[in-house]
C-alpha cells in the first residue's frame, strides 16, 4: 500500500464515514464476501446462490451482501414511530454498496428489519435512540482480557457474537436460543447478517476496545465489574488520531475500517491464497464465534501497541487523542493485521457456511 494513498483514503472515508460504527468500508465487507464465495463447496454454494437470489433479487453473491446491515443503517424511525429508508443527499456514497438492494420491495426488506430490531434494546451512544440493530456489529471487550467470555463488561446478549449465534441458528434451521433478543425473519435475512457480522468480527475494534481515564490511562471495566460510560471509548470512535488532529474527524476506529487501497474491492490472489491457509477451527461450530472473538481480541492487543492516549483540549468533540511512539510503524504493522484479518474473515465465513450445508 502507498502509504501517501492510504493517508488520503483515511481522510476521504472519515470525513464520509456515517457517525455510527460501521465496521469495515464497504470495500472490507466486500472483500471478505468474495474471498468466501472463492472457498464454498458446490452443497453450501448452491444453498447460498438459492437464499440470496429470490422473486426480489438476482445475482447477490457474498461479496454483494456484506455491506447489508450497513445500508439498513439508512433506515431511520420518525416522530410518528415509522420507519423509512432515508438516502442522504449529501452522502450519496452511502449508496453505492446498497443498489443490490434499492428496489422497492428490498428497501421494504430493510424497514422491516430495522423495525423489529429497533426496540429490542436501548443503544444511544451519542443520547440519540439508534436502534437495536446497530449493538449487532460489535462487542467492546477491554484489551487487559485475552479470551472472550459472555460474562465480560462490554458484552451483552444482543452483541456480535451473540448475533453470529442467532443467525447461523436461523439457517440451521433451529430457535434462535433465548434469551437473545433478534428477529431474524428468514434464511436470506439471516445470511445478509452473517456475510457482514463475520467480518466486522475480524476488525479488530470491534471486538477488542480501550477503556480510559480522564488523563488517557487504561482502566479495567471487569476489575470495577462495570462500565463507567466517561471511560468508554465506543471501539475507538472517541479517540482522535493524534497526526490528524488538525481535520478533527478522524477517529482510530475509522483508520481501522478502511483497508489498504491495493486490494480493491474483491478477492485478490494474495488474500485467496492467505485465506486458504487460515487453520481449520476446532470443536463444534457452536463454539467458534467465541474461539474466533478470543482471537480477534488476541489481535487487538497487537492494535493497541504503540500507542498512547492523551486527554484533546476542548473544542474537540472527541475525549482522546491517540498519539504514536512510531507513526510510520503503526500504520505498517496495522496495513499487515487488516490483509490477515480480512482473509481469516474470508475463510470463516466458508468454513462456517460448508459447515452448515456440508
Ligand atoms: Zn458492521
Amino acid at each position: 500500500m502507498s502509504r501517501a494513498l492510504s493517508a488520503c483514503c483515511w481522510l476521504a472515508v472519515c470525513l464520509f464515514a456515517p457517525t455510527a460504527a460501521s465496521a469495515w468500508g464497504y470495500q472490507g465487507h466486500h472483500v471478505v464476501g468474495a474471498i468466501a464465495d472463492q472457498l464454498l463447496k458446490p452443497a453450501a454454494k448452491a444453498q447460498v446462490q438459492q437464499i440470496l437470489n429470490d422473486v426480489d433479487t438476482s445475482g447477490i453473491d457474498l461479496r454483494k451482501a456484506g455491506p447489508w446491515p450497513d445500508c439498513v443503517k439508512s433506515v431511520v424511525r420518525h416522530d410518528d414511530g415509522k420507519f423509512h429508508y432515508e438516502v442522504d443527499p449529501e452522502h450519496l456514497e452511502f449508496e453505492v454498496p446498497c443498489t443490490p438492494f434499492n428496489s422497492a420491495r428490498e428497501r421494504a426488506r430493510m424497514v422491516d428489519y430495522a423495525a423489529r430490531n429497533w426496540s429490542t434494546c436501548s443503544y444511544a451512544p451519542d443520547g440519540f435512540e439508534r436502534g437495536c440493530h446497530n449493538t449487532f456489529h460489535f462487542v467492546d471487550v477491554a484489551i487487559q482480557r485475552s479470551v472472550f467470555d459472555r460474562n465480560l463488561q462490554g458484552t451483552n446478549p444482543h452483541d456480535l457474537i451473540a448475533a453470529i449465534g442467532a443467525a447461523v441458528a436461523v439457517l440451521q434451521g433451529r430457535p434462535i436460543p433465548p434469551p437473545f433478543p433478534f428477529s431474524i425473519k428468514d434464511k436470506k435475512e439471516a445470511l445478509l447478517l452473517l456475510a457482514h457480522l463475520m467480518g466486522d468480527l475480524h476488525q479488530p475494534l470491534h471486538v477488542g476496545s480501550v477503556y480510559l481515564d480522564a488523563n488517557g490511562r487504561l482502566v479495567d471495566p471487569d476489575a470495577a465489574h462495570k462500565v463507567d460510560p466517561d471511560t468508554d471509548t465506543i471501539g475507538g470512535n472517541a479517540i482522535l488520531d493524534g497526526v490528524a488532529v488538525p481535520f478533527q474527524t478522524i477517529n482510530l476506529h475509522h483508520e481501522w475500517d478502511d483497508i489498504p487501497t491495493d486490494l480493491g474491492d474483491g478477492a485478490t490472489s494474495e488474500l485467496v491464497d492467505a485465506a486458504k491457509s487460515v487453520a481449520p477451527s476446532q470443536g463444534t461450530l457452536d463454539g467458534w464465534p467465541a474461539a474466533w472473538a478470543t482471537d480477534t481480541l488476541l489481535v487487538a492487543h497487537d492494535a493497541f501497541k504503540g500507542v498512547s492516549f492523551k486527554p484533546t483540549p476542548p473544542p474537540a468533540r472527541s475525549k482522546w487523542t491517540a498519539t504514536y511512539d512510531n507513526h510510520v510503524d503503526y500504520l505498517q504493522a496495522a496495513d499487515a493485521i487488516k490483509r490477515k484479518q480480512l482473509a481469516k474473515g474470508g475463510a470463516r465465513l466458508a468454513e462456517l457456511l460448508n459447515a452448515i450445508w456440508p
